[in-house]
């Protein structure tokens, strides 16, 4: 078994190195300081490291023959502005595509997920003759926009790196730190968002009889859009449908000739996406022609894969974390209907995925803040140890000696 003991010294540069992160984060795959700074990092321990899609890098620790192990941290922050008092907290800022300037935050707690992996790595290198095998350290970016793993993949990163028999990952959540949480199958949803845009006829608003009037078409669509889940899907086939934006005309006696709105769309398997893109497909060109009105545009802004945690590998690395963290400390959980594209690097050669959270928050806090909220800011201890001896022990599942 690989030791997971950090030394007085260890917590002391472990906590440096957390702080300085959750002081500069950057938007997604616009993360080159972050980049910059885990190649430095990996250059100090004599891990040989390349670039992959854009900022992302990636460590390869090889240590004799045996087992190739992927292990997976994200690096990106997000557009929040930071309100959580601690004293290294970001005022950084960040320029979105638009050009519009905001404050940056570690808002999802990514910055523990690359200090544990960072300091897994120094640990596994401390211990070379405690194992044997290749371990492949993935420091992706833009996980927040569904960018960064398909960014990586597409240049080249299985080409680069040697392929594993399995990847690994974990991410913080607001529950007890000292705890982690574990699915087996399908762990997060799959996610698609979309843009509609509704044409109609401008007329003034006394004379409806000239006009197509696009925000009485949207308000039927968004409407029928709500039968998928209650009357489409199966009772047991979970989907969210959310309408989240609407925005159509100037001036209350303009009726205009145009209507947006966007959608986002979470299903837990790929064929149950297909049925709900389809029936929106469907509905909102079927509202349309019962409007009369000009066949709608409909535009796929992103989407997150599916997240499957196989069940034989997610027995075997839960079995790893009860030994590392006491049975006690491993609890189930159901699957979620927030999105993560870690599961794109498996899948895209077939390799399979576990992936778990790690609580960051005071046993004492019943209602800790969410992931994304201003005010979230894990507490230092233990949920930066946890995160490094979640990470050893699931790698040293498989290469331990
Ligand atoms: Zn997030
Ligand atoms: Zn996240």
């Amino acid at each position: 078994m690989l030791s997971t003991h950090l030394t007085p010294e260890d917590t002391g540069r472990m906590h440096d190195m957390y702080r300085h992160l959750h002081a500069n984060p950057e938007l997604s795959m616009q993360e080159e300081h972050t980049a910059r700074y885990i190649e430095t990092q990996l250059e100090q321990l004599g891990i040989e490291h390349f670039r992959c899609g854009g900022t992302g890098v990636v460590g390869v620790v090889c240590n004799g023959t045996g087992p190739v192990v992927g292990f997976r941290a994200d690096t990106d922050g997000l557009p929040i502005k930071e309100d959580t008092g601690a004293t290294y907290a970001s005022t950084a800022t960040g320029i979105l595509d638009d050009g519009t300037v905001v404050p940056l935050m570690h808002g999802c707690g990514h910055d523990t997920h690359v200090t544990a992996a960072l300091t897994a790595a120094k640990l596994l290198l401390r211990q070379q003759q405690a194992w044997s095998g290749t371990v492949v350290f993935i420091f992706q970016p833009g996980e927040e926009t569904a960018a960064g793993a398909k960014a990586m993949v597409s240049d080249g990163l299985w080409d680069k790196a040697p392929r594993p028999e399995v990847i690994l990952g974990q991410h913080v959540f607001p529950f007890p730190a000292g705890q982690v949480a574990v699915t087996s199958g399908n762990a997060m949803a799959l996610a698609d968002s979309l843009k509609v845009t509704l044409y109609g006829r401008q007329a003034h608003g006394s004379q409806p009889q000239d006009a197509i009037d696009p925000i009485v078409l949207g308000a039927h669509i968004i409407t029928r859009l709500q039968t998928i889940t209650s009357r489409e899907l199966a009772p047991l086939s979970p989907a969210v449908v959310t309408c989240a934006t609407f925005h159509g005309g100037l001036k209350e006696n303009i009726i205009p000739d145009r209507a947006e709105f966007t959608l986002n769309i979470r299903t837990l398997t790929r064929e149950v996406r297909e049925q709900v893109l389809a029936a929106v497909e469907r509905i909102v060109t079927a509202e349309a022609q019962a409007s009369n009105a000009p066949a709608p545009l409909i535009e796929h802004l992103y989407d997150f894969p599916r997240l499957y945690n196989d069940p034989e590998h997610t027995d075997r690395v839960t079995a790893a974390l009860q030994a590392e963290l006491g049975e006690e400390q491993v609890h189930f959980h159901e699957p979620k209907m927030g999105s993560e594209d870690v599961g794109w690097l498996g899948d895209s050669i077939g390799v399979p995925t576990v992936y778990w959270f790690f609580g960051g928050f005071d046993p004492a806090d019943t209602s800790p803040p969410v992931n994304h909220s201003p005010h979230f800011l894990p507490l230092e201890e233990p949920t930066l140890s946890t995160g490094v001896r979640a990470a050893l022990a699931s790698i040293g599942h498989y290469v331990a000696r």
